[in-house]
């Protein structure tokens, strides 16, 4: 039961988290951030970052139109409209990962980088550095806030052994450590919602859901790889199409098509798919398949479960949009009955194919799978339907206090003994919700992964005698 209203608990955890790290993750000295240099494209054009900026000289930038994602050489988006001191001009856009990369990859001597209107990237190098084309002009450059990054990017997990926080968590009142945990949840989900309303803004409503779903479906390994896939294929355009050409069109726009042949397959059934998915996708190829190496989508099949094979996922968001109408009554109508409804909803969702098989060339499955399991289901309700419904609807709270948990994971695995201690009675009993297990992941993140001295220099055991 909800005992903190939303979104006090919010604001109060996060007085207190500042309080005893200053603002976590704000970087006082620039640094050299390592991140895929596709994965930074894809928080840009996901609207991550904004659309207002202020340029390296001071200009005054704001992106108008974002463009398309160019599938084959040449700058990485192409009909951008981008606001420059209030003029408006339009062109291409080329995001790196260095702003010396221009130079590297001989962009200022390409005539194809001539239309390029805005060079973004990640780090600067300590030298000052101009870009310029192929004509020698000037192209303003916007460096990306490196802040913004670090929060969103995930970090190694920490040796996992029972912490300082231990016996001071111990030692407080149940209700207290409620109240902790509920706060801590409520920054959480305050803070998703305020990463989905940054996207809406710069993209739409419709497609920021639709990425998030995406991402949710794509789980740990291969949530950036789903999101590129939504943001290649955006909403309005595979709504548009009938449900053979739109399964076609991801299926081939995540690169799978390419790599599984009819003629070798594994059953009849997997066989008579895949013919009729290229039935439908050789008459689109041309226009979306990427044409270069760079700009294909990298999927990781290590340590992902059969169940959740990459294409198994894509034949899951294959079903979600052949429902999609139904579904977005859902976050658009939210109500006291928001998990039933989804449970439903997902219950109902049917594939002849991917109910049966794990990849496009396999053997039919001993017995039918869900498209879409139980833990999975609760995460997208967690991590994107609810953050998103309760930033218009606060009274929901109560409602989302109620979901029961997930099943476990590593991370909650070790946030449960670290903070609480192996198989205690704490962890089982501040654990069994959705909300609870959200604030555990919360607290290990900020304090646990900001930790470098296992424990002895972490602030949070001492405080946690302030919480009231
Ligand atoms: S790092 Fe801090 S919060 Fe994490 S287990 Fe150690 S004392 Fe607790």
């Amino acid at each position: 039961m909800s005992i903190v209203p939303f979104p006090d608990g919010a604001e109060k955890y996060d007085n207190f988290r500042e309080s005893l790290l200053g603002s976590p993750s704000v970087l006082n000295e620039p640094k050299i951030l390592e991140i895929p240099e596709m994965d930074l494209q894809a928080m840009w054009f996901g609207g991550e970052f904004g659309r207002e900026f202020t340029g390296t000289q001071g200009e005054k930038i704001e992106i108008v139109q974002f463009g398309h994602w160019n599938h084959s050489s040449g700058p990485d988006f192409t009909e951008t409209a981008v606001k420059i001191d209030g003029e408006l001009c339009r062109g291409d856009i080329e995001i790196e990962l260095d702003s010396k990369s221009w130079e590297q990859h001989g962009h200022g001597a390409n005539d194809a980088f001539d239309g390029v209107i805005l060079h973004i990237f990640l780090n600067e190098s300590s030298d000052e550095f101009y870009t310029r084309n192929s004509r020698h002009e000037s192209v303003p450059q916007l460096k990306l806030d490196q802040n913004l990054l670090l929060y969103a990017r995930a970090r190694d997990l920490p040796e996992a052994f029972p912490g300082r926080c231990l016996a001071p968590l111990h030692d407080m009142s149940d209700e207290a450590v409620a109240s902790l945990l509920e706060s801590a949840a409520q920054f959480r989900a305050r803070m998703k919602y305020d990463r989905l309303k940054a996207m809406a803004d710069s993209t739409s409503a419709r497609q920021t859901i639709f990425q998030a779903i995406c991402e949710a479906l794509g789980f740990r390994y291969n949530k950036t790889a789903m999101a590129i896939l939504s943001q290649r294929n955006p909403l309005p355009d595979l709504l548009s199409l009938n449900p053979a050409e739109r399964e076609a069109r991801i299926f081939g726009a995540a690169g799978f098509m390419e790599t599984e042949s009819y003629h070798s397959s594994l059953s009849e059934d997997a066989s008579a798919y895949l013919k009729t998915l290229w039935s439908h996708w050789w008459k689109v190829r041309p226009e979306v398949e990427p044409e270069t190496e760079d700009r294909k989508i990298q999927w990781k099949l290590s340590g992902t479960r059969p169940m959740n094979h990459p294409q198994r996922r894509v034949g899951a968001l294959a079903a979600v949009l052949n429902r999609w109408h139904l579904l977005t009554v859902i976050w658009e109508r939210p109500g006291e009955d928001l998990e039933k409804k989804w449970e439903t909803r997902c219950d109902e969702l049917s594939h002849d194919y991917w109910e049966n098989h794990y990849t496009l060339n396999s053997k039919p499955s001993k017995s039918p799978m869900k498209l879409i399991g139980k833990d999975r289901q609760r995460d997208i309700l967690g991590n994107v339907i609810f953050p998103w419904c309760l930033g218009r609807h606060q009274d929901l709270w109560s409602t989302f206090a109620e979901m029961g948990g997930v099943d476990s994971n590593e991370k909650l695995r070790r946030a449960q003994l670290r903070l609480f201690g192996e198989g205690s009675p704490e962890a089982k009993k501040f654990s069994r919700k959705y909300f609870q297990q959200q604030a555990l992941l919360q607290i290990y993140h900020d304090f646990c992964l900001e930790d470098a001295s296992e424990c002895r220099d972490c602030p949070f055991p001492e405080q946690l005698k302030q919480w009231q």
